[in-house]
């Protein structure tokens, strides 16, 4: 086997301690992947009211995570919990700033001094490794929120971590925690950080410039995506930092948890099914039409959406095709939340058309999976889609995707071949309603044929999206940084 490595793995959410979208589920599957190939891999993250509604013990260690910005302490403490069998999850507590309803801010504005709150949080990562003795070989980092880590590190020259190398995930480069210039004095970083090489971004400062910059490898979620954000489209102006560092760039798509995601075991579910007992699924349909007051026909199709109602998600779309939506043999659930005027619309159409939609506007994880079970097909129309993560579900669960064919959708999803019955979805390439429209009634053309519509359910049931693999491609690039 390869090298045994100590790895600590950092990020802003993990399930089932704090959620809020796909990267939650990546930090906690993704170490415990890595643990199987023998690593000491731990897992930290800041201590949010919500972390301690995960049904998990949680221990303060006392040890303190101070870190001072001009002449104020900021005091923060360390408690541990574990994450799953081995896996220790370190939390930190600084109740200024994490002991909050959200986790980044409210539904349609950013918390104000996020720049406080996450350069706190990167510093006391650093600090606590010390407190725990713990000398890491990987600092594994996610999202803008930990960007500030590979500059801390590179810049302060502290010995306990001179063979420390970083790696640094994008999740999805649309969100990048920039920040007028003026607040870059709080990082305590010292200013010859803040220059076109550095931190600074359009004369802004820029969490996420400073991962790119300074972090030793650099991985995104999907293949698809490493090449997309190379290019002015939806490289959000990264795209020349990229391409400059393509050579350290890495697409890894990401996996399906099967230990959370599998219909064969998923306490959420009122019976199991799997490629062998198809016919139970027919139960969570019923079940599900039950939870949500639906009366359908039972050979209408149930079509769903499960996502953040953000611009990215293809959320327009739906908006131009709602007429002919309305006119389709099909019922829409939309489980979701996010932007108030998707919010409203979703709402505003099931008050209009109560036989054709529901939309229940809110985040319930047990639901999702019920939601995930009960329908026949889900619709994913993102503008861009870094990996995504509801597609890989859903063929776990024998619910057929209709995707955009971009981004991580378009590594994860075949389209189905009528003839050869090969293949896995629908997918469409140009984002207009008519193209999402010919797909939808593709697909609901082949529901009417159960042989093969079956035939195409397995195909994706059967489909090996784990995680072993995607975990040995991280931890090949981690032994590769560290070679001399
Ligand atoms: P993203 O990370 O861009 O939000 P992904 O598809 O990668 O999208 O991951 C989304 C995750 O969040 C999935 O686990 C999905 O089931 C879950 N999710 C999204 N919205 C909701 C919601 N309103 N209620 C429950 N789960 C949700």
């Amino acid at each position: 086997m390869d090298h045994k490595l100590k790895i600590l793995f950092v990020a802003t959410e993990v399930h089932p301690f704090a959620k809020t979208g796909g990267l939650a589920d990546v930090s906690s599957a993704l170490p415990s992947a890595l643990k199987k190939l023998g690593h000491d891999i731990r897992v930290i993250m800041p201590k949010y009211p919500c972390t301690t509604k995960a049904g998990k013990t949680i221990e303060p260690l006392n040890l303190n995570v101070d870190i001072s910005t001009g002449n104020t302490c900021h005091k923060g403490y360390l408690f541990q919990s574990e994450l799953s069998e081995g896996i220790a999850l370190y939390l930190i507590e600084q109740s200024e700033y994490y002991d909050r309803e959200h986790l980044y801010g409210e539904p349609d504005c950013e918390y104000s001094d996020n720049v406080e709150r996450f350069s706190y949080f990167c510093q006391a990562v650093l600090e606590a490794c010390k407190k725990l003795n713990f000398q890491p070989d990987i600092i594994h980092c996610n999202d803008w929120h930990t960007g500030l880590i590979p500059v801390y590190l590179k810049t302060q020259g502290d010995s306990w971590f001179s063979q420390t190398k970083t790696l640094f995930s994008i999740h999805n480069l649309g969100y990048q925690g920039n920040f007028h210039h003026s607040s870059f004095a709080a990082t305590g970083l010292d200013d010859s950080v803040f220059h076109s090489d550095g931190v600074e971004f359009y004369g802004q400062f820029s969490f996420l410039k400073g991962g790119l910059m300074y972090a030793d490898v650099l991985t995104t979620v999907s293949p698809a995506y490493s090449k997309e954000i190379q290019t002015p489209e939806l490289g959000f102006g990264m795209e020349g930092i990229l391409q400059q560092r393509s050579d350290q760039l890495h697409g890894i798509l990401n996996g399906v948890d099967d230990t959370v995601w599998n219909p064969e075991t998923d306490a959420s579910l009122i019976t199991h099914y799997g490629p062998q007992s198809l016919s139970s699924k027919n139960t969570c349909r019923q079940d599900l039409e039950k939870a949500l007051s639906l009366q359908l026909n039972k050979d209408t199709p149930i079509l769903c959406m499960i996502t953040r109602l953000s611009e990215q998600k293809g959320i327009d779309l739906i908006m131009q095709a709602q007429e002919a939506l309305n006119n389709l043999d099909l019922s829409l659930i939309i489980l979701g939340t996010g932007e108030k005027h998707y919010e409203s619309f979703f709402q505003q159409w099931q008050e209009k058309r109560p036989d054709r939609i529901v939309a229940a506007i809110k985040f319930d994880e047990s639901l999702g999976h019920r939601i995930l079970a009960g329908s026949d097909m889900i619709l994913i129309p993102s503008h861009y889609e870094p990996c995504g993560l509801t597609q890989m579900y859903a063929l776990k669960y024998g619910t057929v995707p209709i995707v955009r064919d971009v981004g991580g959708l378009k590594n994860s999803i075949q389209e189905f071949n009528l003839k050869t019955k090969k293949g896995t979805g629908f997918k469409f390439e140009t984002p207009k309603k008519e193209f999402l429209l010919k797909s939808l009634q593709k697909a609901l053309g082949c529901f009417k044929q159960r042989k093969t519509w079956e035939k195409l359910m397995l195909n994706g049931m059967n489909q090996d999206n784990s995680w072993e693999f995607s975990a040995q491609q991280y931890s090949n690039l981690y032994q590769k940084s560290l070679l001399p």
